[in-house]
């Protein structure tokens, strides 16, 4: 049995989520594959593949979508603000993983923006389920919901042995960030 585009899962409390599907999209891409990744969350942050990306256009194309809910928890601004953004963030989802553009779609981080109330996971569920069959999506963040494990092909979760975190050792540019 083959199957043409596949969901895949990066979980768990581990380091290596985001790297995993930058190394994937790294990967499709010497096919000359389109990989489209979109990021929740992140915003206030410079990530090295932030530019990479851009050395790798028009193959590679990376939008933080989550800039405006960054703050969620620090920042004051109104629920009503964040909803606004979670419905745009959904939008531009969509609109990626429909456009036939791209063989591949990362959407980064996306279980954290469920799991922070920002993102329904109902409406995941049927971005998945209807996805066109081809594309390969790519979904990352710590704590999968149930129901997208039972929807994934393929599910890997990170499991921290050990984090230079917890001696005290700072994140690294090019490691971390
Ligand atoms: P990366 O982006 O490095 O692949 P990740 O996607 O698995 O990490 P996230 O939950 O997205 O992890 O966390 C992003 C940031 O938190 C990164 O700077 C990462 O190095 C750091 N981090 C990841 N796992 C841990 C951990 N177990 N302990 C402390 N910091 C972590
Ligand atoms: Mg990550």
């Amino acid at each position: 049995m083959s199957k043409d585009g596949l969901v895949i899962v990066y979980t768990g409390n581990g380091k290596g989520k985001t790297t995993a599907a930058l190394g994937l999209a790294m990967r499709a891409i010497g096919y000359e594959h389109k990989v489209c990744m979109l990021q929740f969350i992140k915003g206030s942050w410079h990530y090295g593949e932030m530019d990479s990306s851009k050395k790798l256009e028009p193959n590679f194309e990376l939008i933080a979508i989550g800039k405006g809910f960054v703050g969620i928890l620090d920042d004051n601004s109104p629920r009503e603000e964040h909803e606004k953004y979670a419905v745009e963030a959904l939008r531009i989802c969509k609109e990626k993983i429909n456009s036939g553009n791209y063989n591949v779609v990362i959407l980064d981080e996306v279980n954290y923006a469920i799991n922070l109330g920002l993102i329904d996971v109902q409406e995941i569920i049927k971005l998945i389920k209807e996805k066109p069959s081809n594309l390969d999506l790519v979904l990352t963040g710590r704590d999968v919901k149930e129901e997208i494990i039972e929807l994934a092909d393929l599910v890997t979760e990170m499991k921290e042995i050990k984090h230079p975190f917890k001696s005290g050792i700072k994140a690294k540019k090019g490691i971390d960030f």
